[in-house]
């Protein structure tokens, strides 16, 4: 009896544990990998991935338009082949603060200048803002905001210029998903406080435009400057952009890194189930900062490559990753930016959004290969270029 009993509960641990290794073994995701950053290989990246959008009629590519100045937004030449054969859209976002990029029309403007003429531009927020609820289990956003054409596209591919940011540590998919498509409002509330501050409000010429252009009547204005009722404003960022002195600002008084991480994360998440989408990071002119720097430091390492996946968890580490053993530590941008940026990725995993376990895929030959051996590719390329 007591043998029979021993068999049994040696059978039951035995078949837990398998059901608990082929868990573990499906929570590992594929990240496609190719060092040479080209047209072809961007293309060849996105096929890897074996994604069929016959079914879709609105295709959204998610680009960074490059803000005027900054010198290390992606050559748009590199997805000249991906656009030829899917006909997407390329979409994107206005900004927060006043530059071309915060108004639709020379948005639209910056981007032709920027070379991106080969498809057609839609500026997700150029009508209107759409709110969704937030998950029961955030943290911190009761609600999402994005732009009303966001629902035009049945099918998003994220194309994503992994590089340093300040306040994240480092900015791929993520963050173009989640600060990307998120209209002004959204954006603002992402950054900090829900509602604007006024900057020396004596300055004020009391012209009234940020008064009537408040959809919340939230503005008042006398000869003291604007005052902004906070109980009433609905955080749209309007009088951000009204204003011709620039009095107003995103008030990131109680900015806190983990909040703003896990916000961006929330944003993410709820736009990435509401639509499906797949992901392309390119790691190119890696510098501290982002696409949004009108004068964006120089990059402080080499190129690594560029990578695509389902996972957008998966497919953010896989760069982390790289990044950090070609620049010879553990996190990279912790280091040059004293911001690691990994909360991005334990929470999004703790959201169930995708798993920082991944296999890596070289495109060239379809076999698996090690960070060790994608990096010691992206050291040969070096080589070649000072050869020359
Ligand atoms: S953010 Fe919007 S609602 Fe709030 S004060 Fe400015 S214009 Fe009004
Ligand atoms: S738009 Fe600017 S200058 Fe005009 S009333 Fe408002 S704060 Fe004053």
């Amino acid at each position: 009896m007591i043998r029979k009993i021993f068999l049994f509960v040696f059978c039951f641990l035995a078949v837990m544990t398998g059901i608990k290794a082929q868990k573990e073994a499906s929570k590992v995701s594929v990240v496609y990998f190719c060092s040479e950053i080209t047209p072809k290989n961007i293309l060849k990246l996105y096929e890897a991935m074996g994604v069929d959008v016959s079914n879709y009629k609105n295709i959204g590519l998610k680009v960074h338009f490059g803000e005027r100045g900054n010198q290390n937004f992606l050559n748009p030449e590199l997805l000249h082949p991906l656009v030829d054969k899917v006909h997407p859209t390329f979409v994107e976002t206005n900004v927060l603060y006043v530059s071309d990029r915060r108004f639709t029309k020379s948005h639209i403007a910056l981007a032709k200048e920027h070379g991106f003429t080969f498809a057609p531009i839609d500026i997700l927020d150029a009508d209107n803002e759409i709110i969704y609820p937030g998950d029961a289990n955030f943290e911190f956003c009761k609600t999402v905001r994005t732009g009303d054409h966001f629902e035009n596209y049945d099918f998003y591919i994220i194309y994503s210029h992994f590089k340093g940011h300040g306040s994240s540590g480092f900015g791929g998919a993520i963050k173009n998903v989640g600060m990307g498509m998120a209209s002004p409002g959204g954006k603002m509330a992402i950054h900090a406080n829900n509602y604007p501050k006024v900057n020396t409000p004596d300055k004020c010429f009391q012209c009234n435009r940020c008064a009537n252009q408040c959809p919340a009547v939230a503005i008042s204005v006398d000869s003291h400057g604007p005052v902004i009722d906070t109980t009433k404003c609905i955080g749209c960022a309007k009088c951000i952009a009204e204003c011709p002195l620039k009095l107003f600002s995103p008030d990131n008084s109680g900015y806190d890194e983990t909040r703003f991480l896990r916000k961006l994360v929330e944003y993410t998440k709820v736009l990435e189930d509401k639509r499906p989408m797949v992901f392309i990071n390119v790691m190119a002119n890696i510098s501290t900062t982002c696409d949004c720097s009108a004068k964006a430091p120089k990059p402080f390492m080499r190129d690594i490559g560029a990578v695509a996946s389902k996972d957008i968890v998966a497919i953010d580490q896989a760069c982390q990753d790289l990044t950090s053993k070609a620049y010879g530590c553990e996190h990279v941008f912790q280091k040059v930016n004293h911001v690691s940026g990994i909360e991005q990725l334990k929470y999004a995993e703790k959201l169930g959004m995708g798993s920082t376990k991944y296999i890596l895929i070289d495109v060239a030959t379809g076999q698996r290969i090690t960070l060790e051996e994608a990096v010691k590719q992206t050291e040969k390329k070096e080589e070649k270029q000072e050869q020359k």
